[in-house]
């Protein structure tokens, strides 16, 4: 397994990936606050996790993944209130509409997403022992964190204490601070607003609260890799770091990962210039998902990513490169010999270069590795691809495939797929932009046509890729028989 290096926020340096646990990497990520639609700066994020997720596992890692929903804080409060309904009245069709964007995205589902209002005791814990521990103080049935007290607090986002006097005050502080700099552990519940009971009499958590409770419930009170977006790190990435090590004694995360904004026609998104797109708003702008997608796997994380719809026609146009060379393969024909074997004199020798579709496999394959553990690069991760397809155009057009080649290619995307989860058209196709995620199985003809492969590639002594076959075959749930009429196939 080669060890990735990726830029970690805390110290602005590429570190290696060290995981608390051996081979398994435990990563937490800022889940949506579902009081709106998600818009397509969020969807970068999340697409941005899921490549992280998936290059981790093609390095060899298991993957344990935690996103939270957002689902009380004080926009849900105070939106859920003019609306007049409960909090999960209100949050759920937000709920219902991420996963949905996640499906359409082709995103992978994380291990947990835990809900804030299902862990609301968790985070009560966290601040109790802030309390014993004098790190918070009550205050007008609101808990605080008291800043003062944590000397390594602006660690992560260079923000410096002595900037902000002691004793100034804010605008909006009017729960009874200390000290502007410290932040809230727990708000007392004002009159009519949803609220929880806790030792300090009925309230709610404060934001920040919710993310250092759920993390650590699921991942460890160390974990390996915390994500979110640049507007993450300040302040409540910060905030979470100081009530988490101050309560537990122990490191919180070993690796900060942010991903930077994603801005629209060069200019930030903003409601009021009109150019805070949704998901649905650009499917029925006639954008393609799947486009959407590889745009994002394009631009690398830590690069703003300027969306615009010629960036959009130009995805397509890429994916359309790869969608063609799919299509050439497929109708190309093998040549039965190889290794420079002559198959009978029904066609020209085959040249030794016949062999250069495994070479080509191979360099793909630990030239993409290489791209992804070398801090997410998507981009070269891509051009490698590219370089790939070229290759395989001129080798199908200079007619030198042997027995095997077609699988070998198809099998190679698949496995390079499994990361960017673009490269299949059909099962974005199937998936109508509806569901997504799942891919329909292999059809019959699928099926019929990797078993004659298989035989094929027996008959040519190519076992190494008999059994890749016969994996596929076995994953996709079918039995072989081998009998002397040839080889028959049933599904389980
Ligand atoms: P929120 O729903 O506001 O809590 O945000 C969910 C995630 O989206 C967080 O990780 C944010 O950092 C991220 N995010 C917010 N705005 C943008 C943006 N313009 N571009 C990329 N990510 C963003
Ligand atoms: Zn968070």
């Amino acid at each position: 397994m080669s060890q990735p290096v990726f830029y970690n926020t805390e110290g602005r340096a590429e570190t290696p990936l060290e995981t608390t646990h051996p081979d398994e990497v435990r990563i937490y990520t800022c889940g949506p606050t579902v009081y709106n639609h998600a818009h397509i700066g969020n969807l970068r994020t999340f697409v941005f996790e899921d490549l992280l997720r998936r290059a981790l596992r093609f390095l060899g890692y298991r993957v344990l993944q935690v996103m939270n929903l957002t689902d009380v804080d004080d926009k849900t409060i105070q939106l859920a209130g003019d609306a007049g309904m409960s909090l999960e009245e209100f949050t759920a069709p937000f709920v219902e509409s991420f996963f949905a964007d996640l499906d359409r995205l082709h995103v992978e589902r994380a291990e947990h997403y835990p809900k804030a209002t299902d862990h609301v005791p968790e985070m009560i814990d966290i601040i109790e022992k802030l309390v014993e521990r004098g790190y918070g103080y009550v205050a007008e049935g609101s808990v605080f964190f008291r800043i003062a007290e944590d000397e390594d607090y602006g660690r992560l986002s260079g923000f410096d204490l002595a900037e902000v006097r002691q004793g100034e005050r804010v605008a909006d502080d009017d729960y009874g601070k200390e000290d502007a700099r410290d932040f809230v552990l727990w708000k007392g519940a004002k009159p009519g607003e949803p609220s929880w009971d806790s030792p300090w009499g009925p309230g709610r958590p404060g934001w920040h609260i919710e993310c250092s409770a759920m993390s650590m419930k699921y991942l460890g009170e160390t974990f390996d890799i915390h994500c979110g977006g640049v507007d993450n790190i300040f302040p409540h990435h910060e905030n979470e770091i100081a009530q988490s090590e101050s309560a537990t004694g122990e490191p919180f995360v070993r690796h900060w990962i942010h991903a930077e904004h994603l801005i629209v026609d060069g200019a930030k998104m903003s409601k009021s210039l009109g150019n805070q797109y949704t998901l649905s708003e650009l499917v029925e702008k006639g954008a393609d998902p799947r486009a959407i997608r590889y745009l994002f796997l394009s631009v690398h994380y830590r690069k703003k990513l300027n969306f615009t719809f010629e960036g959009l026609d130009a995805a397509a146009a890429a994916l359309a490169k790869i969608d063609e060379m799919k299509f050439r393969l497929a109708h190309a024909t093998e040549s039965a010999g190889s290794n420079g074997d002559s198959d009978g004199g029904h066609h020209s020798l085959v040249s030794p270069s016949t062999r250069q579709i495994p070479a080509l496999c191979t360099t793909l394959r630990a030239d993409f590795a290489a791209a992804l553990a070398d801090d997410l690069n998507a981009s070269k991760a891509l051009a490698t691809l590219f370089d790939f397809v070229k290759a395989v155009n001129v080798a199908i057009e200079s007619d030198v495939l042997a027995v095997g080649d077609k699988a070998r290619v198809e099998a190679t995307l698949a496995e390079i797929d499994t990361v960017l989860g673009v490269l299949d058209r059909e099962a974005w196709e199937e998936a109508g932009g509806a569901k997504g995620g799942e891919t329909a199985g292999p059809s019959d003809d699928d099926i019929a046509g990797w078993v004659k492969e298989r035989e094929e590639a027996r008959a040519a002594r190519d076992f190494a890729l008999a059994d890749q076959l016969r994996d596929r075959l076995d994953a996709a749930g079918i039995v072989l028989e081998d009998t002397p009429q040839g080889t028959r196939w049933k599904r389980k």
